[in-house]
């Protein structure tokens, strides 16, 4: 379609609402779900005309359709519960750009997804509101945060959803479920409407049934926004979103060279081990930890399986594939928890039952009233990072752990940029590579509870995705291959505003190698 003919209304066929219902009855993907408004989407309630009549990119047709939210992104009059229990009744009072944006665009917002409170996890199982199942196996998690868009989506009850990424939560449960998952530059789409959990992190990302849909959405969504002060046009310089000039070196970074750096990480703590880092450590909680850790960033055969008809099918579509590593990686989980709870401590504080969400019955005072608010509205996890938050950054000792998370910060994305050039684009002269090929997360969709992956490594195999989110760079997931009956996704990592580099390698991949759907998928969109 050019910029110029008017999209034609999407018109859901009759069967679409009673395919919506089953799935969701089977996956509960949805805090909140009304598929006909899609049907009906004058008066809507949610849009307020801030990004009206903004200019289509030539192609991008999101009209019509149907689409999920993220349920920490705020929709005008939907929830915006965050998957807390604190939240559970509010409604949100405004909209967020992103989805003022594709509202502009003619896409219909038909309800808010599930995730992990407030953004903490990576099964959705941290929801204080229910439970969501991978649709490719209803006895498994669809990944997190941002499971319920990604389920949603790989169910066929939305052609593309919203998701946040503040260390992997778009692309993470995008390979669980087995759809593209882009979690964007940092900055390139206005965070104006999302609940923060770490600012300096995260961003709006996109998860869709096709990488198509995923450009088109993307380019809707981006650009800068006068309501959120980081965000920014992509530099002069950057690849066009349509049409970049064709990537051709891929770096490989392999499960060997992550293993390497996590090894390395190992022996420079004993050399270098300070005395007063030693207080309340025991060396074998310390040392258990970190084989832990080593333990957590090992591929699963499968997922190993994965990575390798990736890298194979790459080749055979000629791209040029050289081997990388990337030293800093070792301590990204680390420093990624150390500014990720820092910022939470910090962001959640506003969530005092006294301006949002539920409050208690009966308070003495209003400390008490708080107290008791937090209490019971904030889930286990939430509470375990507001304290380790607050911990890192107690009076004195900010040194010691937050800043020096920042200097590794600084560190991940040095080493980013000597291999992909910087985010200016002021080099004429190439980079050694076009984009970073490597794992999502080191296990499929797993089974639910602690014994499946206990939450220490949970986080330990964040190691993947977080770095992206240190340097602020764009990644994107896609699916590589179906592996004992479940999707196994790799992902990219490009220069910053790179987007269109990335979704040009994923797209001929796609054209190769289809998108894999789960049993029972239809799809009624094209
Ligand atoms: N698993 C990561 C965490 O728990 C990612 C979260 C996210 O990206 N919102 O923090």
């Amino acid at each position: 379609m050019s910029c110029n003919e008017e999209p034609m209304p999407f018109k859901a066929p009759r069967d679409y609402l009673p395919y919506a219902a089953q799935w969701e009855d089977k996956i509960g993907a949805f805090i909140e779900f009304d598929p006909r408004r899609v049907e009906n989407p004058g008066g809507d309630r949610a849009g307020e005309g801030r990004a009206g009549g903004a200019a289509l990119p030539p192609g991008t047709n999101p009209a019509g359709l149907p689409f999920a939210v993220k349920d920490n992104i705020a929709v005008r009059g939907f929830s915006l519960s965050c998957g807390s229990k604190l939240l559970e009744r509010l409604k949100a009072p405004y909209t967020a750009t992103a989805v003022e944006k594709l509202l502009a665009a003619g896409a219909v917002p038909v309800g808010k997804t599930n995730l992990d409170e407030f953004g903490m996890g990576s099964s959705t199982d941290n929801s204080g509101i229910k439970r969501t199942n991978n649709p490719w196996d209803t006895g498994r998690v669809p990944g997190g945060s941002s499971g319920g868009s990604a389920a949603a989506v790989a169910a066929g009850m939305v052609p593309f959803a919203l998701g946040s990424d503040t260390g992997g939560s778009v692309r993470q449960p995008a390979a669980f479920c087995g759809v593209l998952g882009l979690k964007p530059t940092y900055g390139a789409v206005s965070r104006f409407g999302l609940v923060a959990y770490a600012s300096s992190l995260e961003g709006i990302g996109v998860l869709a049934d096709s990488v198509r849909r995923c450009r088109d959405v993307f380019a809707v969504i981006r650009g800068k926004d006068p309501l959120d002060q980081t965000s920014r046009e992509a530099p002069d310089g950057a690849p066009p979103l349509f049409k970049p000039p064709r990537a051709k070196t891929i770096g490989v970074l392999s499960p060997e060279a992550v293993a390497r750096a996590i090894a390395g990480a190992a022996a420079e703590r004993r050399a270098f081990r300070q005395p007063e880092d030693r207080d309340g450590e025991s060396p074998e909680t310390a040392g258990a930890a970190l084989g832990i850790a080593a333990q957590a960033a090992e591929l699963e055969p499968e997922v190993r399986r994965g990575f390798e008809t990736a890298k194979a099918g790459l080749a055979e579509l000629g791209y040029r594939l050289t081997d990388v590593e990337i030293p800093s990686l070792k301590y990204g989980v680390p420093a990624y928890y150390t500014i990720a709870t820092a910022e939470a401590s910090a962001n959640l504080a506003r969530f005092d039952g006294v301006r949002y969400g539920a409050r208690p019955e009966w308070a003495e005072n209003p400390d008490e009233l708080i107290d008791k608010a937090r209490q019971a509205g904030f889930g286990p996890e939430v509470k375990l990072r507001i304290l380790l938050g607050t911990f890192v950054l107690r009076s004195g000792f900010q040194d010691r752990y937050y800043l020096r998370a920042q200097r590794i910060r600084s560190a991940i994305r040095r080493d980013f940029e000597s291999l992909l050039g910087d985010g200016e684009y002021r080099d004429a002269a190439a980079a050694p590579c076009d984009a970073i090929l490597l794992p999502v997360f080191p296990t499929r969709a797993f089974g639910r509870g602690a014994a499946a992956l206990s939450p220490f490594a949970q986080k330990a195999a964040d190691l993947y995705t977080c770095c992206a989110n240190l340097a602020g760079l764009p990644a994107l997931s896609f699916p590589a291959s179906v592996e004992g009956g479940l999707p196994v996704g790799v992902q990219l990592i490009g220069r910053a505003f790179a987007e269109g580099t990335l979704l040009d390698i994923a797209g001929d991949w796609e054209t190769a190698h289809p998108v894999p759907r789960p049993a029972g998928y239809r799809s009624f969109w094209s």
